[in-house]
This record gives C-alpha cells, sequence and structure tokens, in this order.
C-alpha cells in the first residue's frame, strides 16, 4: 500500500511501489515478460471486458511501466498517465486520439522540428489537418477553431526562442469553446504544471530531462481527468460513441467506475493496443532510475544555466542572451507566471561572427558534447543554421529565432566551473 505523496521528491521516488509484493525488492523490478498467467477463465474474462483492471499482455500495459506512470501522473497532477516508446509517439498518441480524416487541430508555431514533420506532413496525410498559430497572440487560436476542431497544442519551453508559452490563456479559450490543450512540457519538468493552468493533457519526450541520462528513448501522456469530454458530445466520437473495435464501449461511459480516465485509457486500449508503440520494460526502468533524481538534478540544471547566462552577457563576442530570465515585457510575464524554481537549461546565444564564428565555437568545444539532443545530465551544444535548421530558408530560419550566428546550448549538472572553461576557450577561438 503507498501513501498518497504530494512533495514531488518524495512521489518520484516512493510512489507506486514500496518494496516488492513477492520478492521485497527496494528498487523497482524489470518485469521482463510479455504476458501475465490469469487466476481462471472468469478472471481472463473480467480483465478483457476492462470490469477488473489488470495485466494481460505487454503491449498494452506491464508492472514497470505503470510505477513509471502513476509517479510521472501524480508529479503532474493528472489522473494517470501512459507510457510509450517516444516522445514522438506520445505527441502522434495524443492528437490521434481526438482527432480522425477531416478534423483540424490548431498547434502554437513554436514547436520541435520532429513534431512539427509530423503534424505537418504525416498527419496530413491521414486527412488530419494542423494549423499553426503564431504563441505570441493567443486570440489565433480562437481565431483558428472551427466546428472540426478538436484540440490545441504547444510547448512550455520551445527553443530556440525559448519564449514560454501563455498556457492559462489558450486554455481558457479552449474552455470557451470546448477544446482541450495538449501541452508538451519536454523542457520544463517540475518547472511548470501545465494541468495547474488549465491544460487538459500533458506529454513528454522521457529522453530528456525525466530519463536525463541519455540512455533511453520514451514518452509519456498524462491524463489531467480535467477535461469534460462528454459535453463535447459528438466533437469527441472516440471518446462518446460507442467503439466498434471493443464491443460497442462508450468511453466516457465505461470509465465512470474507474474515474476520469476517458482519454488516457482509451489511448491505452486502442491506440498502443491496435498502433503498438509500446516502451519496454527495460527502457520503463531507465526512465525511472533518471525520474528519481529528476528534482536534484533540474535544481542543479537551473542553477548552473544562470550562472551560464551571467557568463554570456559579459561576453565581448557575444551579441545577445536567449533564455526566459533575460527577456522583458510579455515575454518575461509569461515566463515568471509559468515557470516556478528556475527558467530551465536551454540557453541560446549569438554570436557576432555569424555561422563561420558559431562552427567554429562548436568545433572548439572539448567537454560539452556536440548533439542534437537537450536535456541530458551533461552539456550539450549545437550550432542550429548548420544542422537541425539548415534545411530552412534564410527566411524560415529567422522566423524559427535562428541567425546564422545563433547556439544552443543544454547545460548539464557538471562543476559549472568546468561547464564555464570549455565555454572560455572555445569563445577565445570562435
Ligand atoms: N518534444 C520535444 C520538445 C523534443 O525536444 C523532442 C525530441 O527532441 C520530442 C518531443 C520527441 O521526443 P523523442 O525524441 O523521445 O521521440
Amino acid at each position: 500500500m503507498c501513501a498518497d505523496y504530494t512533495n514531488p521528491e518524495t512521489i518520484v521516488l516512493h510512489t507506486g511501489h514500496h518494496g516488492d509484493p513477492t520478492t521485497g525488492s527496494v528498487a523497482v523490478p524489470i518485469y521482463q515478460t510479455t504476458s501475465y498467467q490469469f487466476k481462471d477463465t472468469d478472471h481472463a474474462e473480467n480483465l478483457f471486458a476492462l470490469k477488473e483492471l489488470g495485466n494481460i499482455y505487454t503491449r498494452i500495459m506491464n508492472p514497470t511501466q505503470d510505477i513509471l506512470e502513476q509517479r510521472v501522473a501524480a508529479m503532474e497532477g493528472g489522473v494517470a498517465a501512459l507510457a510509450v516508446a517516444s516522445g514522438q509517439a506520445a505527441s502522434m498518441y495524443s492528437v490521434m486520439n481526438l482527432c480522425r480524416s477531416g478534423d483540424n487541430f490548431v498547434c502554437s508555431t513554436d514547436i520541435y522540428g520532429g513534431t512539427w514533420n509530423l503534424f505537418a506532413n504525416t498527419l496530413k496525410d491521414f486527412g488530419v489537418e494542423c494549423r499553426f498559430v503564431n504563441p505570441a497572440d493567443p486570440q489565433e487560436f480562437a481565431d483558428a477553431t472551427d466546428d472540426k476542431t478538436r484540440c490545441y497544442y504547444a510547448e512550455t519551453l520551445p527553443n530556440p526562442k525559448l519564449n514560454v508559452f501563455p498556457i492559462k490563456e489558450v486554455a481558457d479559450i479552449g474552455k470557451k469553446l470546448g477544446v482541450p490543450l495538449i501541452m508538451d512540457n519536454t523542457a520544463a519538468p517540475l518547472l511548470c504544471r501545465p494541468l495547474d493552468h488549465g491544460a487538459a493533457i500533458v506529454m513528454y519526450s522521457t529522453t530528456k530531462y525525466i530519463g536525463g541520462h541519455g540512455t533511453s528513448i520514451g514518452g509519456i501522456l498524462v491524463d489531467g481527468g480535467n477535461f469534460d469530454w462528454e459535453a463535447g458530445g459528438d466533437k469527441f466520437p472516440s471518446l462518446n460513441h460507442p467503439d466498434p473495435s471493443y464491443h460497442g464501449a462508450v468511453w466516457t461511459e465505461a470509465v465512470k467506475p474507474l474515474g476520469p480516465i476517458a482519454y488516457i485509457l482509451r489511448a491505452r486500449v486502442i491506440l498502443l493496443r491496435d498502433v503498438g508503440a509500446a516502451t519496454t520494460p527495460s527502457n520503463a526502468f531507465n526512465v525511472i532510475q533518471g525520474l528519481e533524481t529528476l528534482p536534484l538534478r533540474m535544481r542543479e540544471h537551473c542553477a548552473n544555466a544562470e550562472k551560464v547566462v551571467e557568463y554570456l552577457k559579459k561576453h565581448k563576442k557575444v551579441t545577445s542572451v536567449i533564455f526566459p530570465g533575460v527577456q522583458d515585457g510579455e515575454a518575461r510575464r509569461r515566463a515568471d507566471a509559468y515557470m516556478k524554481g528556475g527558467y530551465g537549461s536551454l540557453v541560446g546565444f549569438e554570436l557576432k561572427g555569424g555561422k563561420k564564428a558559431g562552427k567554429k565555437f562548436i568545433d572548439s568545444l572539448q567537454m560539452l558534447f556536440h548533439v542534437a539532443n537537450i536535456g541530458d545530465a551533461r552539456s550539450l551544444a549545437i550550432h542550429p543554421a548548420s544542422t537541425t535548421h539548415s534545411q530552412l530558408s534564410p527566411e524560415e530560419q529567422i522566423q524559427t529565432g535562428v541567425t546564422d550566428g545563433y547556439v544552443r546550448l543544454s547545460i548539464g549538472i557538471e562543476h559549472i566551473d568546468d561547464i564555464i572553461s570549455d565555454l572560455d576557450q572555445a569563445l577565445a577561438s570562435a
């Protein structure tokens, strides 16, 4: 029996597991199994009919995965979670769970490039239209909404611009129009809880800060249990209409004895069952290893990032520093309204010498890794104009916030003196 903890430091270590019931194992075990022995035929029948919740097959659920899900759901203040194989799978499922061919959803332009491709191209091929709008003006979400709009989608702390998203403003618009807001909180775990500001669903690439060790790809969806799907009626047929693939179950009805988990239950028993982007038990375990120290690491990430920002601001080769804590005006107001305990560990800066200097800086780094990743315990750097954003036209690069001399850092938890010393010697040669 586990207590209902509310402090994240305790949740990540204790929620959902207090010793394995059979072996007493203190560490969460890796339940490396594909399937589960039913007690008898009644038990099997009840599990399949969802009269009883329990393990059937690891494509759909697994006890290691379950503990990860319970911990992340508790950390976010949600009612339930679903761990999947990658952040991309989580983004895909988050939208697929609500949209059908002919439907649309409205999405912030400031999102990760992989999500952009998925939404702008792959989902389009399935007949689902993504309408991109500028998050600087929340009203654009309202203006792009029509009777086929099924959800809004945005990132809390999108890079490279690092402008914090107006979560409450857009969630409030969604509440008026009956549209749930899905937030990708990958870059701001613990610093922001989007559900507290009115979002309905939170998703993560756990590959980043939550895993933290850079060992495992993963994703997770959290259901806030705070959106009235039934009030949407025909707008959400996947949740409110009989499901022919599950002997006519109506998910909003079926979950009544279980709590407000229609969205996440359907994602599990329909999308995960059919599409199968399941996480592996060992990856769920690896992510748990990271999650257990996430609060400590986030504090260190944020403190180091602040010091790097102070250092960069004074450097003569740096023309500007991009970081929520140095913004002003509305961007800063949003940063302070939504980020608590730090502004994250992503830091951008522009070099006087443009592209040549940006590349030279990266090539001169000795400790920071040059990778297309963020949120590792190690410090990372990339020059977007010559890598992640190189396929974009110069105008598109500027729109996404990437100039020729822009460098993105993901500050890790090494000793700050070593981080600054590496930046210093690389800047000297840039
Ligand atoms: N969301 C954000 C903000 C990301 O940065 C990424 C990956 O870089 C993803 C989603 C996709 O996650 P994954 O690489 O785990 O599929």
